[in-house]
């Protein structure tokens, strides 16, 4: 599956609606003199810890230009600067600041493709009002990650699962679509099963997750709870953990998503970090290898040809870090801009084949960072404009 080259076709498409100023509701946002060649996108839910990710990393993205926000009733109306407590360390877009909080529906956001960080229960009704008004929605809701005609994309590990839209279309009759990320937890420990089920083939997974607080959104945990402390419990974490790598290493079959058949036992926890959740991970392989055929798979997995040169495509996707004490959320969350999955502590397992720990940042690869290289992958296979 061959995508690149069709986005140039699909920011044709919207050239020319984004010279001067674009139309925000009642206000105008300004646009950057090079815009005409950007989609104007939406960002649902822009308030909170995933929509400000959105908002930042969208700052200056070669493609998109962040035209329309949205809140809950809570803050629709108010201005961006007012209603959004802004807690990542860098700075409020300028430009953004006193553009008005819009509700989250089509009519209000007016533009073709959205990324949404709206809680799990409220995506489940508004995305497909989107999907019905022709938009694509690329959401990180748990919502529609169950069903069989909507993809978990991973671009780095599952690029073919975009071929099940034209289906998702037909079965639900609207023009628009909605695309998915995994689970924050999820995402790092899916691309390095990836990387191992090319190689050996995977047998039974173990799984131990310390999450960081950004997960919980914002405010999120209380500071009483969580200082001092573990929780030994995210609610309705460990059901997500275990079916989500499945549905993503799946097939597409017969027009819709079969999951790959392994079976995985995971516990999950809340810890006292800030960002980047770490995994630990106990596996059996199917086909036996010594420790340095293991660390080399993962060191040479590359994306597939459909997603390896997308903006956000990670560099490097797998970083095996050798030191017996990595990776570390505060030290090595940041690699590859927070999209490289960091793996390292490769040693045998007595009761598997292999111990490993994986580390991912989960507001950028687990969320804001995943759905907008989606988002790209949906612009090069032509399911935009
Ligand atoms: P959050 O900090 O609680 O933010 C929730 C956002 O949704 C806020 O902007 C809030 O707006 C808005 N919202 C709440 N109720 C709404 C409604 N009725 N209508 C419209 N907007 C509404 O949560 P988060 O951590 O950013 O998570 C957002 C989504 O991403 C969730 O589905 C979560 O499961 C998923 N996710 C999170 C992570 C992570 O690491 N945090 C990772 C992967 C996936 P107001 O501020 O205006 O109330």
């Amino acid at each position: 599956m061959m995508c690149s080259g069709i986005w140039l076709q699909s920011l044709r498409n919207f050239n020319g609606k984004l010279k001067g100023k674009v139309r925000l509701e009642k206000d105008y946002v300004n646009v950057t003199k090079d815009d005409h060649t950007r989609i104007p996108v939406g960002v649902l839910g822009a308030t909170g810890a995933v929509g400000q990710r959105f908002v930042q990393l969208l700052e200056g993205h070669p493609w998109f230009e962040v035209v329309s926000i949205s809140g809950s009733d809570r803050t629709a109306g108010m201005r961006y600067g007012e209603g959004c407590h802004w807690v990542l360390p860098e700075p409020m877009p300028e430009r953004l600041r006193d553009a008005k909080i819009n509700k989250s529906i089509p009519d209000e956001m007016g533009v073709k493709l959205v990324f949404s960080a709206l809680p799990g229960k409220k995506a489940l009704n508004l995305e497909p009002e989107f999907a019905r008004a022709g938009v694509a929605v690329c959401s990180n809701a748990s919502a529609f990650r169950p069903e069989p005609d909507v993809p978990i994309l991973l671009p780095e590990v599952n690029p073919g699962h975009i071929n099940i839209i034209p289906a998702q279309r037909t079965k639900r009759g609207w023009s628009g679509c909605i695309v998915t990320n995994s689970n924050c937890t999820s995402t790092g420990m899916t691309i390095v099963l990836k990387a191992l089920e090319d190689a050996f083939g995977i047998g039974r997974v173990f799984a131990v997750s310390l999450q960081a607080l950004s997960g919980a959104g914002y405010p999120g945990v209380a500071s009483l709870d969580i200082l001092d402390n573990v929780i030994p419990y995210v609610p309705g974490e460990e059901e997500k953990v275990e079916w989500e790598p499945r549905k993503m290493l799946g097939k597409v079959v017969s027009q819709e998503i079969e999951p790959a058949d392994f079976i995985m036992s995971v516990h999950t926890n809340r810890v006292p970090v800030s960002d980047g959740h770490l995994v630990c991970l106990s596996l059996e392989l199917v086909d036996k290898a010594d420790e340095n055929a293991v660390i080399a798979a993962l060191e040479r997995y590359q994306a597939p040809p459909a997603s390896k040169n997308l903006p956000s495509t990670p560099k490097p996707v797998i970083l095996y870090r050798k030191e017996s004490d990595r990776p570390q959320p505060r030290l090595d969350r940041m690699a590859g801009k927070g999209m490289t999955t960091v793996v390292g502590r490769v040693r045998p397992d007595p009761l598997f084949d292999y111990k490993l720990v994986v580390l991912s940042h989960n507001t950028i690869r687990g969320a804001a960072g995943g759905s907008i290289y989606n988002a790209e992958l949906l612009v090069d296979c032509g399911y935009i404009g």
